[in-house]
C-alpha cells in the first residue's frame, strides 16, 4: 500500500498566500478500480468525519486498485466565515453556488480554477463520489441518471433523489452533470446537516462507500455490513415557506412521515403575542430537509417533503 499526497496548486491571494487542494491517493498497488471521493466544496458542510474514518478503514483494507480522497475540496469556501458561522455555498465574489463551475477552466475565475483541478482528477476515476450535507436533514444521494440505480441498490443510502441535470439548467454545471458528459458514474451524496457531528448518518454514509467499495472488488465483503432490503427513490418535492416574519418551530422531527392535515410548524409573531400560528400539511410525504434557523422573513423556506405519490421502492440485492 502506498499513500500518496499530492498538492494541487489553484492561485493565490491578494496577500500572496497560496491556495491549494490536497489529494490523498490510497494505491493498494495491485489492478483493480479507481474511485474517486471529495469532501468540501461547500464551506461548512462538515463530511469529513467520513472521509477521516474511510482512511484508516482503507489504510488497512484496501486489496484492489485504488482510491482519491480529497478532504477539502475548496480552499477559499471554507475561509467564509461569520463568527462560528461558516457561509460557503455560495462564493461571494461572484455570487454564484461553488457547485456550478464544472467542468471548470484553469484560466477562469477561482471558482472556475477550482473545478477545474478537481474535475481533471475526478474524471480519471471510475466511479466518483461527492459528499455534502443540506441545511438540516436526513442523508439521501442525489443522482442523475436512472441507470445508476443499480449503483444504488449496492450502496443502500435510505433515500435517493433523482434530479435529470442533463434537463435542469440549474443542475448543468455540477461536478455531477460534468462527469455524466465525462461518462463517468457517480453519485453525489447528502450526508445530513451542516456544521453537525451525527454518528448514524456518518454510519450510512461510510457503510454504503464501503459497500461499494466491496462490490467493485476493492476491499473484501466480509468488511461491509449488510445494507437496508429496500431503498427508496424520489423526484418530487414540495417547499414550505414562513408565511411572515417570525421564530418558529417545527411540529417534526427530521425523516417523520407526514400525513395531509398534520402540523408541520408554529409560527410565533411578535404583532400576535399569545396567538401560535399552525402552518398544516396539504401533502403526504416525509420531511426530509429544515432549515438550520428557527428565525424567519415572510417567504423564507422552512421545510421540505419528498412526496409520497412519487416515491419508488428498488428491492437491493442483500
Ligand atoms: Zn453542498
Amino acid at each position: 500500500m502506498k499513500i500518496n499526497k499530492h498538492r494541487s496548486y489553484v492561485g493565490t491571494t491578494p496577500m500572496g498566500t497560496e491556495l491549494s487542494i490536497l489529494n490523498y491517493e490510497l494505491d493498494s498497488e495491485r489492478e483493480g478500480k479507481h474511485v474517486y471521493i471529495q469532501s468540501g466544496i461547500h464551506g461548512g458542510e462538515i463530511t469529513q468525519w467520513i472521509i477521516h474514518e474511510l482512511f484508516l478503514f482503507l489504510k488497512k483494507n484496501l486489496q484492489q486498485g485504488k482510491v482519491t480522497l480529497v478532504p477539502c475540496a475548496n480552499p477559499v469556501s471554507w475561509t467564509q466565515r461569520a463568527y462560528y458561522s461558516t457561509n460557503g455555498k455560495f462564493d461571494f465574489y461572484m455570487g454564484k453556488d461553488w457547485n456550478r463551475n464544472f467542468p471548470g477552466n484553469p484560466e477562469g475565475s477561482m471558482g472556475e480554477r477550482i473545478a477545474s483541478v478537481l474535475f481533471e482528477n475526478a474524471k480519471k476515476a471510475d466511479f466518483a463520489i461527492d459528499l455534502h450535507t443540506s441545511r438540516e436533514s436526513i442523508p439521501f444521494g442525489i443522482y442523475s441518471r436512472s441507470e445508476y440505480e443499480n449503483w444504488l441498490k449496492i450502496i443502500g443510502i435510505k433515500y435517493n433523489q433523482f434530479i435529470d441535470m442533463s434537463k435542469s439548467s440549474a443542475y448543468a454545471n455540477t461536478l455531477n452533470a460534468g462527469l455524466d458528459v465525462a461518462g463517468i458514474s457517480n453519485l453525489c451524496i447528502e450526508c445530513g446537516s451542516h456544521d453537525s457531528y451525527e454518528p448514524q448518518n456518518i454510519h450510512e454514509v461510510t457503510e454504503g462507500i464501503k459497500r461499494l467499495l466491496a462490490s467493485l472488488e476493492m476491499i473484501d465483503t466480509k468488511l461491509t455490513k449488510s445494507g437496508p432490503k429496500e431503498i427508496i427513490t424520489f423526484s418530487k418535492t414540495v417547499k414550505y415557506t414562513a408565511p411572515k416574519g417570525c421564530i418558529l418551530r417545527l411540529a417534526k422531527h427530521l425523516g417523520s412521515k407526514i400525513k395531509k392535515g398534520e402540523d408541520l410548524f408554529y409560527c410565533f409573531d411578535n404583532n400576535e403575542l399569545g396567538a401560535v400560528l399552525a402552518v398544516q400539511s396539504e401533502h403526504d410525504g416525509v420531511l426530509f430537509k429544515a432549515s438550520p434557523t428557527h428565525i424567519y422573513w415572510s417567504g423564507d423556506d422552512v421545510i421540505q417533503l419528498l412526496l409520497d405519490e412519487d416515491t419508488k421502492i428498488l428491492t437491493t440485492s442483500i
